[in-house]
């Protein structure tokens, strides 16, 4: 391994204080009341609260306090904006950080901004909606999109991607398209499924877990303990990241007072630091010793998979040079995981962005895949592959249709259930999240409906994206708080911001599906502001006056009445009825009853490919990005203080950081290049610039860098993974050159 394991320290004091200070800052009362209240968990995507109470999980374990959710909450417990704060100019706006946005307060008052002007005024909510319907209604269909973030319910989703298929258009997408969808194409091209094969309790069962490019420390906290455990039943938990990252090599479990104390518990116990985008490599390595050893499952293998011999041809023809040199791990370091592996009886393989944000991001799944096959580790209890999914029910969103492309067994069931017809996927297919901005940018969209997010942001190639969203005659947005999506791409255009309920202030229950395929019911129910709506109520009301406007118009008529969903259990009813395995939605009110989605937890070997078997997969090893011109490769981060693109604070706690502008190399690299003490760098890519950036010293192999998203988004262009369309957010090639004299660099 490159280095010692350093001595910082993911999880402990720092962040139980931490948590004290925010829950003090918004009221032990308010804090209490939200974190205890039968509602999901607003953060990430592991799952927590809904009808076990907050901060439980569907184990019942309890209290599982985690800092994300913490800061979740504080922005939702905030005072309405002053609406003073209107008067200053659309310019004055943009100058505040995504921090300060985030923390300007809660929004309560509908905004318009005109086409040629650069103030926000509050209007009314009839105005706003009315005004918004008016505008999509004179756009054919085709010339706009809708998306959602994954912060939305399974029914305020489902209302949006029904609206706007009746209005015409298969626009449709979600922010999966910038974080897993290279997931969902690669897991169901190899076991014909795109989510977690395992549920929760598997993890209590394994004996060994890969985390791939992901750092749940951060990012999904109380995963973390689930690593623990396994570490305390004598288990491995074998890390791969070019970064070595604190908090997945100690974490001091807040909920453990001998944790706490000792400073901590060992995560990794083996950790693995191959180069940026060289995923492919490591796994082939794994493989290769798993062969060599004589550690395949062949029974498995021959009863449940297919193309394995290619597989193997492969494996064996790719030599131990070629992958060391692209990974930059010896082989001996391969023999040592690989030999753990093949002893394992049940692994769990974990994986984050850095497997999906790449150029190969399907390939690089379906690798993680091959190895779980060869060892027969899928389809069976307390073993399966668990993709990290980020937000809270962005998986839910897809499941219930907000995507470009739908089922055909679920068109089907809409057209029948609903009496509707659909637009037809083959003459008009839908276009996905980049592409939709991309058309934007070719004026080939007037309108765009965008339910949470933001996605000025979100998006590669900040500048391109700032113009191409300004090309848009008419955003409208839903969303709780501002921030820079609201403000930025929109000097030449016309905007709405329709101020909407956080998910414990909903009016009626809603629901969410977790990455372990588990759906939750929120109970809602907190008043906190007097002027915001449901997601539904005005998705229904715009829909209601949007087909009325095109009545008469050459659209085609619409017979189909949206305020029979104004009842979330109406709509609720009708997934049910329309998407297989959500059967359990329809009474989930009444009866309280969470759930998993039937047919997704594999515990036995049926695979819903085609073929009725796993598939394994055969790509080349990618080639590194760098060159020449560009001899970095550099990936893009989340902080600790961050959600997404949500910037809760500036300061990186877990890698000592305390700001954004910052990019991350190790400590030979900073002496080869000669940057002292005080000087900055630019950092310089085909793209774009990030100028006069600070130096911080961090574990991470030669030639690698780490720059914090979504800064880092000025520097990346809009390569993608042409099967997934997920852009490569992680494996920009770039230079630096070495700047001013201004900026101290920090030492780990
Ligand atoms: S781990 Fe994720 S779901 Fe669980 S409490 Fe923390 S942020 Fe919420």
């Amino acid at each position: 391994m490159r280095e010692k394991a350093k001595t910082a320290i993911g999880g402990g004091a720092k962040k139980i204080l931490y948590t004290l200070k925010t829950v003090k800052r918004i009221g032990l009362r308010e804090s209490a009341k939200a974190l205890t209240a039968k509602n999901t968990c607003k953060a990430c995507g592991l799952g927590m609260g809904g009808q076990n109470g907050g901060m439980t999980n569907e184990q019942g374990d309890f209290p599982a306090v985690c800092n994300k959710s913490v800061q979740a909450q504080s922005t939702d417990i905030q005072q309405p904006i002053p609406e003073e704060i209107f008067a200053y100019n659309l310019s004055d706006l943009q100058d505040l950080s995504a921090h300060e946005l985030e923390h300007l307060g809660r929004l309560n008052t509908p905004l318009f901004k005109a086409k040629n002007s650069d103030k926000f005024v509050p209007i009314t909510w009839d105005w706003g909606i009315r005004r918004a319907a008016e505008q999509f209604a004179k756009t054919p269909a085709e010339r706009s999109f809708f998306y959602s973030s994954g912060r939305s319910s399974n029914e305020a989703g489902f209302v949006l991607q029904l609206l706007a298929r009746l209005y015409g258009t298969n626009n449709v997408n979600n922010c999966s398209y910038y974080c897993h969808q290279a997931t969902g194409v690669g897991l169901s091209k190899t076991i014909g499924t795109g989510t977690s094969t395992v549920e929760l309790a598997d993890l209590d069962g394994c004996d060994c877990i890969f985390v791939i490019g992901a750092n749940p420390a951060s990012n999904h906290p109380r995963f973390v303990h689930k690593l623990q455990a396994c570490r305390a039943r004598g288990g491995s938990v074998i890390i791969i990241n070019p970064a070595k990252e604190p908090g997945l090599v100690r974490f001091a479990l807040p909920k453990s007072p001998k944790s706490l104390i000792i400073g901590g518990d060992e995560i990794a116990s083996h950790y693995l630091q191959p180069h940026i985008g060289s995923d492919i490599g490591v796994l082939k390595g794994i493989a290769k010793v798993v062969i060599e050893g004589g550690g395949v499952s062949k029974e498995f293998v021959r009863q449940y998979t297919k193309d394995y011999e290619p597989f193997l041809v492969d494996i064996k023809s790719t030599s131990w040079s070629e992958i060391e040199t692209i990974t930059g791990i010896p082989q001996s370091e391969f023999e040592l995981i690989g030999n753990i592996y093949q002893r394992s009886k049940n692994t769990v393989f974990a994986w984050g962005m850095g497997i999906t944000h790449h150029r190969h991001g399907v390939e690089n799944v379906e690798y993680i895949s091959n190895l779980a096959l060869l060892r027969g580790m899928i389809a069976k209890q307390y073993a399966g592959l668990l993709p990290l999914r980020g937000h809270s029910n962005v998986q839910g969103i897809g499941t219930i249709g907000v995507k470009p492309v739908l089922a055909n067994d679920v068109i089907k069931n809409l057209e029948r259930e609903l009496g509707v017809s659909l637009p037809d996927l083959e003459r008009s297919p839908g276009l996905d999240t980049l592409a939709s901005i991309e058309a934007a940018d070719r004026g080939e969209i007037d309108a765009a409906l965008l339910m949470g997010g933001n996605l000025f942001q979100a998006t590669p190639n900040t500048s391109w994206a700032e113009k191409a969203l300004d090309k848009i005659a008419l955003k409208v947005h839903l969303t709780t708080t501002l921030n820079k999506g609201h403000l930025h791409g929109i000097g030449n255009s016309e905007s709405i911001i329709l101020p909407v309920a956080a998910r414990d202030e909903e009016f009626q229950s809603t629901t969410q599906e977790s990455m372990f395929n588990y759906v939750r019911l929120s109970d809602g129910g907190i008043h906190r502001l007097d002027n915001v709506r449901s997601e539904v109520d005005v998705l229904t009301h715009f829909a209601q006056h949007l087909f009325h406007f095109r009545q008469g118009s050459d659209a085609k008529e619409i017979s189909f009445d949206f305020s029979a969903f104004r009842k979330h259990s109406s709509i609720r009813k009708t997934i049910a009825a329309v998407v297989p395995g959500m059967e359990d939605l329809k009474s989930i009110d009444v009866a309280k009853k969470e759930f998993h989605i039937n047919n997704r937890i594999m515990h036995s070997p049926v695979f819903k490919t085609t073929s009725g078997k796993a598939h394994f997969r055969v790509h080349p090893v990618p080639k590194s990005t760098s060159s020449e011109t560009y001899p970095f490769r550099l990936m893009s981060v989340r902080s600790e203080g961050q959600f997404n693109s949500i910037i809760y604070e500036e300061k990186d706690s877990y890698r000592s950081i305390d700001k954004r502008w910052v990019v991350m190399m190790n400590k030979k690299e900073i002496s080869n290049l000669g940057i002292g003490k005080d000087d900055t760098v630019d950092l310089v890519s085909a793209y774009g610039e990030m100028g006069a950036v600070s130096v911080h010293a961090f574990d991470i192999p030669d030639g690698d860098l780490m720059v914090y998203y979504p800064e880092a988004n000025a520097l990346i262009g809009r390569d993608r993974d042409e099967e997934s369309k997920t852009p490569a957010f992680k494996s920009v090639a770039v230079k630096i050159e070495v700047t001013s004299k201004d900026t101290k660099v920090e030492n780990e």
